[in-house]
This record gives structure tokens, C-alpha cells and sequence, in this order.
């Protein structure tokens, strides 16, 4: 029986990690399918406390990893198939394996939203992409134009990171101002190669007769204009959702999915706490993520203590 079972590898997952480990707990830490997180798919994070120059974010999951394992934390490969927290101990099915504990955190993160468009998802992999450090050194975006669309921090620092490979870089967004910090805007709309299309959404990914992308359709949403842009990538930055789902109706969730909290971080099954993206539509950074897998942590070990 696992005294502490974290389910994810992210900022939150790995404090509590670290945390738990230093309480001579032992923690089982589940990888879920994209070890470290998505700050593993950020290039250099400039606001994580500590790191005057910034830090590459992959480079900073893995020191947080290396500090988790030397204090005993035991990091599994891993995904989370279901749970049963109808009672104690909580049961995971992980890859198949049943897996008991006496608390799980649960610090699963979010994924990348999407446009919701059928040639969009059948342009993944052919060009249409959710990760601009992932993919955009890729040989067939060198010199092109490409697309990204968002207008959130993400869009920006995704499309400034793509002048680097890119042609031309147009910003897709559907309103007339950025929501992204105004550091990252004034950076992004200063830039040469940035140009953007404000009022406007994709409507179609071209063209998957091709198989590749060769452009979009676009609609002005004051205008009602279309028009049609060429690029040979779409690079969408949009937001997230939370990586919930697997937890069905076990935990109680809000209207957009995120885990719904009761004090702390405490979810409604006693014994479950949660840190985080998964649980936080508001903050979602890397340092408060990294501060609810603390706290989760904190709170597991009273639980066990009791
Ligand atoms: P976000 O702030 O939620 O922004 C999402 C953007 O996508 C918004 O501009 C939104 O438009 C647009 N959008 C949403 N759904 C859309 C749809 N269906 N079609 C077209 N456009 C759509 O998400 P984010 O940029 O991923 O940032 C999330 C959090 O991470 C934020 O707190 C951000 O500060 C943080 N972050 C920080 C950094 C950094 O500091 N280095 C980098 C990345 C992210 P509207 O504006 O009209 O709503």
C-alpha cells in the first residue's frame, strides 16, 4: 500500500514530490503521458523566482525531478487509466495495474485547447501544431510564412519564438487587443516579422486534399469578410483545458472541468488533494503551481498524520 501516489510531473506534481519525499513518505509519482509538463514545451521561463538570466523549462522539470528522487521520491512511467475513490484506500488502475494509496494528489495539469476544426485535426502532424518550441525548427516552417493564433501570452511568446525560423509570422486573433503581459505584447507587435490580423478567426486549415498546410481561411468577425492567407504552418496557442476526464465523476468539477477545491487543497473524496493547473483557471503559472503542490503535499502529510 503507497502511503502517497502523485499523479503528474509538472511543477506541482514534482514539489509535492519533494515535499512528500522530504516527510519520509516515499511518494509514487505517475509521469502521465508528457513528463515534466508543459513548461518541458516553453523555451526559456524569465519569471520563475531564482534564475536572474531565466531557466529553459525543460532543464528546470528535471532539476526538480533530480531533487524529488534524492530524497526517495520514486518516479514511475506512467498513465493513469482510472480511479475508485469510492472509499480507502483510494484505488488507481495505472497502465492497466492496480495501484492502492491512503492519499493521492492529484496534479494532472492542462492540455493545449483547439480550434475545434475537422481540417485542423486532420492537419495535425502535417503541419498544424499546439507547440511552436516543440515544432518550429521543423524543416518544412524554415523561411515560410506561419500562422499563429491566440492572443493570450502564449500566442505571443510562441510567435516571437517562431521569427527565429520563419519568414513572416502573422497573429491571428479574434479581437482587437492582446490579452497577453505587456512586456510579451510590446515585444511581439514591435517585431518586423509580426504582423497582425486582429477581428479574425480561422475557419478552415488548407489544405487537406494535400495533406499538408498550405494556408487558412479566414473571417473577419466585424466585418463578416473572408479572405484567404498563405503559410505552411498553424501554430494554435489558445488556451488550455483540464486534464480531468479520467477522473469521470469521481472528483467534483467546475463548469470548464477544473477540479473544484474545499478549502485549501482539498478535493470533495477525503484523502485527495489536487495542485496546480488542473485545479486553478485563474493564475496558472509556473511558481503557483509549484506553491499548491506544497500545500498539497503539507496537507497530505497531516492527513496520513491523523
Ligand atoms: P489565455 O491567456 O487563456 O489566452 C487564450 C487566448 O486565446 C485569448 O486571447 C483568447 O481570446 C484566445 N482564444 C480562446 N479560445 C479561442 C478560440 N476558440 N478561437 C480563437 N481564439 C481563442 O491562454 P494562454 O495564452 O495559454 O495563457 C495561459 C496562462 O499561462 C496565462 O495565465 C498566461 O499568463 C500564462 N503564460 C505565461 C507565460 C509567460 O509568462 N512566459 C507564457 C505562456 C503562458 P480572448 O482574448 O478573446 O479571450
Amino acid at each position: 500500500m503507497e502511503q502517497v501516489v502523485i499523479i503528474g510531473t509538472g511543477c506541482a506534481g514534482l514539489t509535492a514530490a519533494i515535499y512528500t519525499a522530504r516527510a519520509n513518505l516515499s511518494p509514487l509519482v505517475l509521469t502521465g503521458v508528457m513528463p515534466g509538463g508543459l513548461l518541458t514545451t516553453t523555451s526559456i521561463v524569465e519569471n520563475f523566482p531564482g534564475f536572474p538570466e531565466g531557466v529553459d523549462g525543460f532543464e528546470l522539470m528535471q532539476k526538480l525531478q533530480k531533487q524529488a528522487e534524492r530524497f526517495g521520491a520514486r518516479v514511475k512511467f506512467g498513465n493513469l487509466d482510472s480511479v475508485d475513490f469510492s472509499g480507502q484506500p483510494l484505488k488507481l488502475i495505472v497502465d492497466g495495474d492496480p495501484i492502492e494509496t491512503r492519499t493521492a494528489i492529484v496534479a494532472t495539469g492542462s492540455s493545449p485547447r483547439s480550434l475545434g476544426l475537422a481540417s485542423e485535426h486532420a492537419l495535425e502532424k502535417f503541419g498544424v501544431t499546439y507547440c511552436a518550441t516543440c515544432d518550429g525548427a521543423l524543416p518544412q516552417f524554415r523561411n515560410q510564412p506561419l500562422v499563429v493564433v491566440g492572443g493570450g501570452d502564449s500566442a505571443v511568446e510562441e510567435a516571437t519564438y517562431l521569427t527565429r525560423f520563419a519568414s513572416k509570422v502573422y497573429l491571428i486573433h479574434r479581437r482587437d487587443s492582446l490579452r497577453a503581459s505587456a512586456i510579451m505584447q510590446e515585444r511581439a507587435l514591435k517585431h518586423p516579422k509580426i504582423e497582425p490580423v486582429w477581428n479574425s478567426v480561422v475557419t478552415e486549415v488548407l489544405d487537406v486534399a494535400k495533406k499538408k498546410v498550405t494556408g487558412v481561411k479566414l473571417k473577419n468577425i466585424s466585418t463578416g469578410g473572408t479572405s484567404t492567407l498563405d503559410c505552411a504552418g498553424v501554430f494554435v496557442a489558445i488556451g488550455h483545458v483540464p486534464n480531468t476526464k479520467v477522473f469521470g465523476g469521481a472528483l467534483e468539477t467546475d463548469g470548464q472541468g477544473y477540479l473544484k477545491l474545499h478549502g485549501g487543497t482539498r478535493t470533495n473524496v477525503p484523502g485527495v488533494f489536487a495542485a496546480g493547473d488542473v485545479a486553478d483557471s485563474v493564475y496558472r503559472q509556473a511558481v503557483t503551481a509549484a506553491g499548491t503542490g506544497c500545500a498539497a503535499a503539507i496537507e497530505a502529510e497531516r492527513f496520513l498524520e491523523k
